[in-house]
């Protein structure tokens, strides 16, 4: 595996594999490797010749008040774990590098970015499509894979290669669970074991909405209330529970493309997850570990 840290470095290191009819593929992460990235990678592996994994963690996607500065970050760990699963290239780049100065030019993330966790974090998406333009513009790879796990980015990330003619495909993978249910975050090492079980109420919720659409409920009121209940039970207030099409319109009547999101506050530590409703919880990937 290469080191990467420059910005010319690293645009020249895809294009001599290109022009060598190479086929590259990027995971861009903010760090903090688990195995949900680490599924991104295999599947980047899949349909390309070499794949670069990025390790960013972008100042402009979060608030004042947010965590960026104990967000976790331990780069050897992360080196370590991205060569054992044949990452070719670790991107690292500085802060000062990506960053000389305050961008005075953002991403307008548009309507899809006003609500759930546009309306929780404002400014958040615009700081998301900044750094993943940048990234996309300094990578130049083919295709990029991004996880369901954070479905609102992974649409608008998506469209705003479409809108804007970035000539990347976009590729979303499903959301990689614990056995129990819990999806995989980074966020996940601020939780205290208390907090680990109170947090499966957001899978347990989206669990509930699903057997309630399964059961035969169409109307999205009924549907959500099933998981309303879900979460009640555990104590959590969601900041939403929603059920929403890839643009991010509420769903007039629930069918298997529909897509339940959910997010909540678990101690100071925010959550989300989501499921397609034709596929499951369970029919999402799981690891097996504590
Ligand atoms: P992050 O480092 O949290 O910014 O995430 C980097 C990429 O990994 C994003 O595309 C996430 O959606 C994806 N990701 C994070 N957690 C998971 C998960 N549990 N399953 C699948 N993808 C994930």
């Amino acid at each position: 595996m290469e080191d990467v840290t420059g910005l010319s470095e690293m645009r020249a290191w895809t294009r001599s594999r290109r022009a060598r009819g190479r086929r590259v593929a990027f995971v861009p992460t903010m760090g903090a490797l688990h195995e949900g990235h680490l599924r991104l990678v295999d599947r980047a592996r899949e349909g390309a010749d070499a794949v670069v994994l990025s390790v960013f963690v972008n100042p402009l996607q979060f608030g004042p008040h947010e965590d960026f500065a104990r967000y976790p970050r331990d780069l050897d760990r992360d080196r370590a774990l991205a060569a054992e699963r044949g990452v070719d290239c670790l991107f690292a780049p500085d802060r000062d590098a990506m960053y000389p100065a305050e961008p005075l030019v953002q991403v307008a993330p548009g309507p899809m970015a006003e609500r759930f966790e546009g309306a929780v974090r404002p400014g958040h998406f615009a700081g998301v499509l900044t750094v993943v333009a940048k990234l996309l513009h300094l990578v130049e790879p083919d295709v990029a894979w991004f996880g369901r796990k954070d479905f609102q980015q992974a649409m608008l990330v998506r469209r705003m290669a479409r809108d804007l003619d970035f000539g990347v495909a976009i590729e979303v993978a499903p959301t990689v669970r614990e056995l129990d249910g819990l999806a995989l975050s980074s966020r996940n090492a601020y939780l205290t074991p208390d907090q680990r079980r109170t947090a499966l109420a957001l899978s347990r919720a989206l669990r509930s909405v699903e057997q309630a659409w399964r059961g035969g409920a169409a109307d999205p009121e009924a549907v959500r209330a099933a998981g309303r209940a879900a979460l009640a039970a555990a104590g959590v207030t969601p900041d939403y529970l929603a059920l929403v099409d890839e643009e991010l319109r509420d769903v007039e009547r629930v069918t298997a493309a529909t897509v339940a999101l959910v997010a909540g506050r678990v101690g100071t530590t925010r959550l989300l997850d989501n499921v397609v409703l034709g596929e499951g919880v369970s029919g999402d990937p799981t690891v097996r570990r504590g």
